[in-house]
This record gives structure tokens, C-alpha cells and sequence, in this order.
């Protein structure tokens, strides 16, 4: 196998170079059509379990947890990124958590180096799409140094009512543990001050590259967006955080980050139909890596089936 510095599809581990030997897999990649995809992780993010389920008798959510194998009171979170290359454009899409020694998440904030590992050069990047603006989705390029290795062009897509929302954010509906409101609060300003000149703002939807389009949903945040990639007859959709583990059991069952949760559950409940439809490929941020699968139908509810990973 050759070593040259093109890995991105290259799926072998290589114990002993710098950077590959870590004892979990980071990156998955696989194509659609002509459009290559591949997924990275930024880590896990522990999080207390009532975030899953605000809305709910803690007895059931325990009752949910326990059936699932999952601990009582914290769950990892994965955070997935995934980057897109398509018609000569390598587009991130998200940016994973970043550092905040404030919130204590030492597991997370992994990309940086995990893109380098998956042989994907910062200064290669020509296009971010944020699928909003929390922390853990726009932290990753607020690391220092960043900035300095991504190219002067570079353009940032983000749906207009999301950069909007956070001028004045509202965040008497959510229900996240203390501190984050601030640290996303802080974090979003930051983003701002830093990368003003390179948003490129669309209303609801924008084609980034070929076959690869940002569409608004609203719902987690007023201007939360969607990525849908479709190539030769192959689609898949990055969810964003419209759905987490327990929305396909209880699409209806609020998560603690949902500024909007109500208006989150009917845009999810949308789109989980939507895909049981077209039997596409999702990727979502929160899903346990690399989080590919297929939604189905089953009764009233929805089940997330994971894809086979591909060697
Ligand atoms: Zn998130």
C-alpha cells in the first residue's frame, strides 16, 4: 500500500505513524456516487441523561436507558464531522467542540488532529457549512491557530436566521446543564467577531458544490440547516441535531439543547418520515460513530438501523 498523503480513502490503520495509533477508529469514508464523503469524530461529550428527555417522567427515561444498556445518570455523546469533497471543493461540514476548559469535556475536540490523520490538510479547505451555531458545532474553528492554516477565501455557509438568532438567542426553552447557556452564548460571539468576513449567509437552501446542498429546517435553532448530498443515484443526509439516539424510538421527547422543542420534534418527525421514504443514507452529529445507517418505519415510531461497515 502506498503511503502518499491522499488517505482519505484509504480505511487501514497504520500502527506506528504519527498520529494512527489511537485504539479507536476516527474516520469513515465512503462515497456517494461521484461525491466522497468521509465521517470524523471530535471525540464524546458526557453529558447528564435528563438532556435526552426533558419532557418526560424520569422513571420512563430510566426505564429507556436501562432497556438500551445505558448508564443512569451520563452518557458519551459522539460528535461526528463530516467532509465532502465534490467538484474540486472540500467542504467541512460542522467543526466539532474545540477546547473550553470551563465545561470540562476533555474527550471532545479531537478533529484537528483526526482531519490531519485522515490525511485532510486545513488550507485544503475551500467551504464550511455550519449546521448552526453551538459550540460543539463551530468550537473546532475557534482553536488557537486554526484560523492561521484555513485559506483567506475560505466560505463559511450558514442559514441568515441562524447568524440572526444569535444576536439576541433565546434560551428559556432549553434545559442544559449550568454553564453551557454562557459557554455557547460566549462561544457563538466569538465565532462571530472571528470569521464576520467569511459567512455567506443563504435563506433556506444553497448548492455548496455539486450534488451537495445546505437546506434550512429551523427547529434545534431557528436557522438550524441540514446537508444533503446526492450523486448518481446515491443520497445521504447529515441530520445535523435534528435527531439523537432516542428520536427514533421518541421523536416527540425533548432534547435540552432544542431552543425550540416543539417545533424540533415536528421537524424531526418530517424528516425521519422523509428518509424512511427514500431509503437514504443519514449521518448525524450526535449518532454513535460513525453513524451511518437507514431510518425505518415501525408502527408508530421510527428504528435507526446502522449500516455494515464496508472494509
Ligand atoms: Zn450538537
Amino acid at each position: 500500500m502506498s503511503l502518499n498523503t491522499n488517505m482519505s480513502l484509504d480505511k487501514t490503520s497504520h500502527p506506528g505513524r504519527p498520529g494512527l495509533d489511537e485504539q479507536v477508529p476516527s474516520r469513515y469514508a465512503l462515497q456517494i456516487g461521484e461525491i466522497e464523503v468521509v465521517v470524523i469524530s471530535d471525540g464524546v461529550l458526557a453529558l447528564p441523561t435528563a438532556m435526552l428527555a426533558h419532557n418526560v417522567d424520569p422513571a420512563v427515561r430510566a426505564a429507556w436507558l436501562d432497556d438500551n444498556f445505558l448508564p443512569p445518570d451520563a452518557l458519551d455523546w459522539a460528535l461526528n464531522v463530516v467532509v465532502v469533497k465534490s467538484g474540486g471543493q472540500t467542504i467541512l461540514v460542522d467543526a466539532g467542540l474545540g477546547l473550553d476548559p470551563d465545561l470540562n469535556l476533555p474527550k471532545a475536540g479531537q478533529l484537528i488532529k483526526r482531519l490531519e490523520a485522515a490525511g485532510i490538510d486545513l488550507a485544503s479547505v475551500t467551504d464550511v457549512v455550519l449546521t448552526h451555531m453551538h459550540m460543539d458545532h463551530i468550537g473546532g474553528l475557534l482553536v488557537d491557530g486554526v484560523k492561521d492554516r484555513l485559506r483567506p477565501d475560505l466560505r463559511i455557509h450558514l442559514a441568515a436566521a441562524e447568524v440572526k438568532f444569535w444576536e439576541a438567542p433565546d434560551f428559556s426553552h432549553v434545559s442544559m446543564p449550568q454553564g453551557f447557556p454562557d459557554a455557547l452564548r460566549s462561544a457563538a460571539k466569538r465565532f462571530m467577531k472571528e470569521y464576520r468576513s467569511h459567512l455567506r449567509p443563504f435563506d433556506e437552501e444553497y448548492e455548496v458544490a455539486p450534488g451537495v446542498v445546505a437546506q434550512r429546517t429551523g427547529g434545534h435553532t431557528p436557522g438550524h440547516c441540514v446537508v444533503r448530498v446526492a450523486s448518481g443515484g446515491d443520497r445521504l443526509t447529515f441530520a445535523g441535531d435534528l435527531v439523537f439516539t432516542v428520536g427514533f424510538e421518541h421523536p416527540k421527547w425533548y432534547n435540552g439543547f432544542e431552543h425550540d422543542p416543539e417545533e424540533a420534534a415536528r421537524v424531526r418527525v418530517r424528516l425521519l418520515r422523509e428518509l424512511a421514504g427514500t431509503s437514504e443514507l443519514l449521518v448525524a452529529t450526535h449518532l454513535p460513530f460513525p453513524s451511518l445507517g437507514h431510518v425505518a418505519v415501525d408502527g408508530d415510531h421510527f428504528r435507526w438501523v446502522p449500516t455494515f461497515w464496508d472494509y
